[in-house]
């Protein structure tokens, strides 16, 4: 089932209005979403509507919240996040790290307690959009674990993602590194669940340790399974590392089982935002960048693997794909859209295709 990028925001916008946000809001969450589709992450687009407005109706994400400034100390700024919308707390902080920026050089931005920041490289692409580097360390907490530490099969951590982005040179684009620190985000099960698809490889245990490339494990067992850390135990310090940069220095605290869980996806983000102008000269920093890709790009590839591509390269390539043809969505996934918009009194045929 195929559908334009177009219709699919204005479907999800309207959703999003029935579910409670006002117009701005339902915007901005469903050009992220719908985004996230276009850049072949559809394990964080529109497929989330169900679990946000299931979310809204338990009283555990909260509609038309925007960040909340919690501490301004020059270069470092502090936010809540209230169980709002992350895609739209996620954008406001960090348009108030960017603007900081211009008289610091530097920013420190945390965001708390914020509901599903959805994909962390949007981010990463307003600073780079904007001329600067970024760096973004996410916890999630509120849900049960979902993730193994390394050595071991009982989950532990959310999917922890980091971002790092850097601005275009004259000739390459955006650097936009962006990923869970699972081997594939949970997200990608549920896209391959609902797709009746197994993984290429085991990426996750069963609940009794046994490595296995079947998603049903995670939706399916009464006693789910865990999915794997990336790169073994570099993977497996990484992901330490997320939680404690982002749930510790937000204050929102980390997955660990005295805090309460409620049930919602909640996200703590520690972003660092660079003006890379304040270091060197921006002239020669972009003939280096290029210079830089140019050389990685001038290696020969292995033999199964295609041209070597740089990180952000995938999704553009995708985006462009998707934006030409439309977007592919299950008929399951699809079905549980239409099911919940109907449920919210969204008229049928504005849910046609
Ligand atoms: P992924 O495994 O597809 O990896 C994505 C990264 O790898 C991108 O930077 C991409 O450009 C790069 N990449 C992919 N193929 C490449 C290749 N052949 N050569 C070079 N670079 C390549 O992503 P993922 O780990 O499944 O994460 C998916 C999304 O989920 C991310 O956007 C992440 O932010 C998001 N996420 C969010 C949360 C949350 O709680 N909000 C949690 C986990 C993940």
């Amino acid at each position: 089932m195929q559908i334009s990028d177009r219709r699919l925001t204005d479907i999800t916008r309207q959703i999003l209005m029935k579910a409670g946000c006002e117009a701005d809001e339902a915007n901005t969450v469903a050009e992220h979403l719908v985004n996230a589709n276009l850049k072949d992450h559809d394990s964080h687009g529109v497929g989330m509507l169900p679990h946000y407005v299931e979310y809204i109706e338990k009283g555990i994400m909260h509609p038309n919240t925007p960040a909340r400034l919690i501490r301004d100390g020059g270069a470092v700024l502090q936010f809540c996040g209230d169980r709002g919308f992350g895609q739209r707390t996620g954008k406001e902080a960090m348009q108030a790290a960017i603007e900081r920026v211009k008289t610091t050089g530097i920013c420190l931005m945390t965001l708390s307690t914020s509901c599903h920041l959805g994909r962390i490289g949007t981010y990463g692409e307003m600073a780079a959009d904007a001329g600067l580097v970024s760096i973004h360390f996410v916890n999630v907490n509120d849900l049960p674990p979902l993730v193994a530490p390394w050595g071991g099969f009982q989950a532990r951590f959310g999917t922890n993602p980091i971002c790092i982005a850097f601005p275009k040179g004259d000739r390459h684009p955006e650097f936009i590194l962006d990923f869970a620190t699972s081997i594939v985000a949970l997200g990608k099960t549920r896209v391959a669940y609902l797709a009746g698809k197994k993984f290429d490889e085991p990426v996750m245990f069963d609940s009794l340790g046994n490595p296995t490339n079947d998603p049903r494990v995670m939706w399916e067992d009464e006693e789910p399974g865990a999915l794997g850390p990336i790169a073994q135990h570099k993977g497996g310090g990484l992901i330490i590392a997320a939680e404690m940069l982002a749930g510790l220095l937000s204050g929102g605290g980390t997955i660990q089982p005295d805090n309460p869980r409620q049930g919602a996806i909640v996200n703590n983000m520690s972003t660092i935002v660079i003006d890379p102008a304040n270091l060197v000269s921006m002239d020669w920093l972009r003939k280096e960048y290029d210079a830089m890709l140019d050389y990685v790009r001038s290696s020969a590839s292995t033999e199964n693997d295609g041209p070597i591509l740089i990180a952000g390269e995938p999704e553009r390539i995708a985006a462009q794909q998707r934006g030409a043809n439309g977007i592919t969505i299950s008929a399951q996934e699809w079905q549980k859209i239409k099911d919940v918009g109907l449920a919210l009194g969204v008229p049928e045929d504005a849910l046609s295709w």
